[in-house]
């Protein structure tokens, strides 16, 4: 069996790596390091150039140089996701693309020129060929970007085998060598581009995810845009490209020396027409920067608690990954945030990295004795009647799974049933993502007595695959949701708040429509029983019926879920005797035919 490689392929940096007797380990270039630039530069001739030569060129040659490329992969144009110093390309709710050297490439093809360089240093490093991968994506990515990620590694000649969660790989890093522990841990991953954070139960090497949460454009590169604002600020404005790129790379640099330093000083000579600029940048001034960016984390981090149904102190670690929590200020908040001292034992670099080749390992057979169980971040379901969404995934379920139901038809003599696939948190199908949809042909039945059987199936990958079954002649269709949904993080945000602060009003929609469906049931079915029976009622009795059948019609047109209910309510208590008749009449006309 040949090797399978792990791969962190970040916003910032990657990394690569493959099991060596029994032990994940990273793998340096021919430099000795370990750490991989995303930066891919476009020269102008040649091929493209990646890693910390093309991170270099960053100042130099801002618009040819794509970074952060991560931030735009399985995204539409129109969605705003922060400047960057090269060019986008792509019309309106298209794909978008990046602009270098006057050509356009898609973000995986750019990803595919590191993941290139990754697999050749490890092919040089360990003297085989490598074909086979697992690579990491942020826990909050969703269908469309995960699907752009294995198409990298495809275009990069590697086969994919694993899509696994950050936070989840940085669990396994902590976890392989306390295989025999029960603990509860979270990971809180800040990264240049992603924030993450997940709550596991690691058990004697079952690793189970308990709920995650977080957003795909927070991160440190939020804190150098800050900074670079600063310092533009003080440099008077007006600056051009490459005075910015300039600004940033002296941003970062300062950035990384505050996490030990009081201060930085900062000098770039030459600047803006021959003038030199210089500042000293404190960790105060910084941390007044940083602030309300680091506070962001918060609202996830309490949300993933909630999630879990877990107070802060149930929790025997947390973990921090990604090379923003070398910060202080940020430790000091997750410090606040959970009611302890964050645990620093990993590595926050490589802690990933180390995770996905503990998956490679797991897959390859080289690691026994670990199970991983992850969820799924978004709930997913169908329409169904009157505008109401069907949850059959509610988020934070286990994956891989499968669920189904069974749907019928709301009318007579239907041929055909349309599956509308929803992601969302919120009751109504307009206030959820339709991510796609497809037509069932079935044979016709009266009302109700179709049987439509709906399975949607994640796969270990977290991609979704739609299943629906004519139960009756066995026709099914099979829709893999592959580029499915395309949401930004301010949107699955805004979705979770609303599906929160609307959570009354939606209830009550929901109970609306519920009673409302009852009603149209209930009046032409009164109506055909007092026709059937109406004269075995008295006059006070059938007064009473009109007037209650009266008072429901009424509230349908008002609305009010309490109100229609009580109605309905009334009717069914009504016609009580009126359905004990018609049961009556029936059983004697059944023992009419009968003949006895
Ligand atoms: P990604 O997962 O996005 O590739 P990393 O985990 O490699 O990111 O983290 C990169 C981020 O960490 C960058 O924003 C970088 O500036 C920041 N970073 C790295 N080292 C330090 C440090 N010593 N102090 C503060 N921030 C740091
Ligand atoms: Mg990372």
């Amino acid at each position: 069996m040949s090797v399978i490689v792990g791969i962190d392929l970040g916003t910032t940096n990657s990394l690569i790596g493959a099991m060596e007797a029994g032990f994940p380990v990273l793998i340096a270039d021919a430099d000795g390091v370990r750490l991989t630039p995303s930066v891919v530069h476009f020269p102008k001739g040649g091929g493209p150039v990646v890693g910390r030569a093309a991170s270099r060129m960053r100042a130099v040659e801002p618009a040819d140089t794509i970074y952060s490329v991560k931030r735009f992969i399985g995204r539409r144009a129109g969605e705003e996701a922060g400047a960057v110093d090269y060019r986008l390309a792509g019309g309106r709710g298209e794909p978008v693309r990046v602009v270098a050297r006057g050509r356009t490439f898609s973000p995986e093809e750019v990803s595919a020129f590191v993941l290139q360089k990754l697999r050749a240093d490890a092919e040089g490093a360990l003297g085989v060929p490598m074909t086979r991968a697992v690579i990491t994506v942020p826990a909050y990515f969703n269908d469309a970007q995960r699907s752009a990620t294995k198409r990298a590694g495809e275009l990069a000649g590697l086969v994919v085998e694993r899509i696994v969660n950050e936070p989840t790989a940085a669990a396994l890093a902590y976890g392989l060598d306390r295989l025999k522990d029960r603990a509860r841990i979270a990971v809180y991953d800040l990264g240049g581009g992603t924030f993450d954070i997940s709550i596991l139960e690691l058990n004697k090497g079952v690793f189970q995810v308990l709920a995650t949460n977080g957003d795909t454009r927070l991160g440190g590169d939020d804190i150098d845009a800050a900074i670079v604002g600063h310092l533009a600020e003080i440099a008077g404005g007006g600056l051009d490209a490459g005075a910015m790129a300039r600004l940033r790379e002296a941003a970062i640099a300062a950035k990384h020396a505050l996490s030990t330093d009081g201060e930085a000083r900062i000098e770039l000579p030459f600047f803006t027409m021959g003038k030199s600029f210089s500042h000293v940048l404190t960790r105060v001034e910084l941390e007044t920067l940083a602030r309300p960016i680091v506070e962001r984390t918060r609202a996830h981090c309490r949300r993933v608690l909630a999630d879990s149904q877990l107070q802060p102190r149930e929790l025997d670690e947390v973990i921090l990954v990604g090379g923003q929590t070398r910060m202080p200020l940020v430790r000091a908040m997750v410090a606040e945030i959970f009611g302890r001292e964050a645990n620093t034992s990993q590595n926050p670099d490589e802690a990933v990295a180390i995770g996905a080749t503990i998956q490679a390992g797991i897959l390859s057979g080289a690691v026994q004795n670990v199970v991983l169980l992850d969820v799924t971040p978004l709930s997913l379901g169908i329409e169904t009647f009157g505008g109401l969404m069907n949850v059959i995934i509610p988020r934070n379920s286990t994956i891989p799974l499968k669920r189904g139901e069974l749907f019928t038809n709301a009318v007579t003599g239907q041929r055909s049933m349309l599956i509308r696939v929803l992601q969302g948190e919120r009751e109504l199908v307009k206030d959820n993502w339709d991510i796609g949809r497809f037509e069932l042909e079935f044979e016709p039945a009266p009302k109700g007595q179709a049987r439509v059987g709906v399975q949607f199936e994640i796969d270990a990958n977290g991609i979704l695959h739609v299943l629906a079954r004519d139960t009756k002649t066995g026709a099914e269709k099979v829709v893999k949701m592959a580029s499915a949904v395309d949401v930004s993080d301010e949107a699955v945000e805004k979705m979770l708040e609303e599906s929160l602060e609307h959570a009354f009003e939606d209830m009550n929609e929901r109970a609306f429509t519920e009673a409302k469906l009852k009603a149209e049931e209930m009046l032409p079915a009164v109506r055909t029983a007092l026709e059937q029976a109406g004269a075995d009622l008295d006059d006070d009795e059938r007064a009473m019926i009109a007037a209650r059948v009266a008072d429901v019609e009424a509230a349908l047109g008002e609305g009010g879920a309490p109100r229609l209910k009580k109605a309905v309510a009334a009717l069914d208590a009504a016609t009580q005797r009126l359905a004990a008749i018609l049961v009556e009449n029936a059983m004697r006309q059944g023992r009419g035919r009968g003949g006895s």
